[in-house]
C-alpha cells in the first residue's frame, strides 16, 4: 500500500507514517477476524459508540455471539432480557430498543441493506454505513469518528466539528488521505492509532513517528523552548 497521488509532502508522510505503523501493531477484533460476516460487523459497529473497543470485543465474544448469530435471534429476543444483556455495556434501555427494531427489519429481508438503508436505521448514522461499506462490502469509504478528528486536529491543525456526522471537509479529507489498495486496513491503523499512541490524554508524542511533522508537537516544543530563560 502507497501513498495515494495528489497528496502534500504532510499528507504523504502522514499516510505512510499511519502505515509503517499500524502493519506492527494493529489490534485483533472478533469484527475483524470475521469482517465477511455482516451481522458480526453491523452489531460491533453499533455497539462501538461510546464504548471502549476491548470491551466490546470481550462482551461479543464471551456473551452475544454465543448467544445470537442472526438478526432473527435477536429480533425473537425479549427486549428486557436484551437490556439486561447489554447493561454491561452501558445504554443499554436506548441500544435495546434500537436493536430490536433493526433486528426486525433486517430479519425479513433476503438481501443485506444498501448505504442509504444502513444510514436511515435507528441510532445508526454516517459513521456506521461508512465503517459497513469499509469493513464488509469492503468499498473505499472514509471513517471518521472523535478520536480520528482529534489526530486530524492535532497533526493537520484542521479545525474541530461539533457534529462530526455533518462535517463534511471532515470527511473529504479522510478521504483524500484513503489509500486506493488495502483502503480498509488503513482505516483499521487510523483507529488503532487513535486509540493506542494519539490518545486523548497520556498521549504517546515521544514515541509517535508522526512527531516530525505534527503541528501540535512542533507547537509545543516552540512554546517550551520561548519559556526557556536565555543564558
Ligand atoms: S506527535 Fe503527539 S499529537 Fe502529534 S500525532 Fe503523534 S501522538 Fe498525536
Amino acid at each position: 500500500m502507497g501513498s495515494p497521488r495528489h497528496l502534500s509532502e504532510k499528507e504523504g508522510f502522514f499516510v505512510d507514517g499511519i502505515v509503517k505503523w499500524g502493519r506492527k501493531n494493529k489490534r485483533g477484533f472478533v469484527w475483524r477476524e470475521k469482517n465477511d460476516d455482516f451481522f458480526v460487523v453491523f452489531i460491533a459497529e453499533f455497539l462501538l459508540r461510546k464504548t471502549k473497543s476491548e470491551n466490546v470485543d470481550k462482551f461479543l465474544r464471551e456473551i452475544f455471539l454465543k448467544k445470537f448469530k442472526t438478526f432473527c435471534d435477536v429480533a425473537r429476543e425479549d427486549e428486557g432480557e436484551l437490556k439486561e444483556l447489554l447493561r454491561p455495556l452501558g445504554l443499554h434501555n436506548q441500544r435495546a430498543n434500537a436493536l430490536k427494531k433493526i433486528s426486525s427489519l433486517l430479519c425479513e429481508r433476503e438481501v443485506m441493506p444498501t448505504y442509504e438503508e444502513v444510514l436511515e436505521l435507528p441510532q445508526c448514522g454516517r459513521y456506521i454505513a461508512n465503517a459497513v461499506e469499509c469493513f464488509f462490502y469492503k468499498k473505499r469509504k472514509p471513517i471518521v469518528d472523535h478520536n480520528i478528528q482529534r489526530v486530524f486536529n492535532r497533526f493537520f491543525s484542521l479545525p474541530k466539528a461539533i457534529e462530526i456526522h455533518k462535517a463534511d471537509y471532515l470527511w473529504d479529507f479522510a478521504e483524500k488521505l484513503l489509500p486506493d489498495r488495502d483502503f480498509l486496513n488503513y482505516n483499521y491503523y487510523l483507529l488503532d492509532f487513535s486509540a493506542l499512541v494519539c490518545k486523548p490524554r497520556k498521549l504517546q508524542c515521544n514515541r509517535c513517528p508522526l512527531a516530525q511533522k505534527c503541528d501540535f508537537r512542533i507547537q509545543k516544543l516552540s512554546l517550551r523552548s520561548e519559556g526557556e530563560p536565555h543564558v
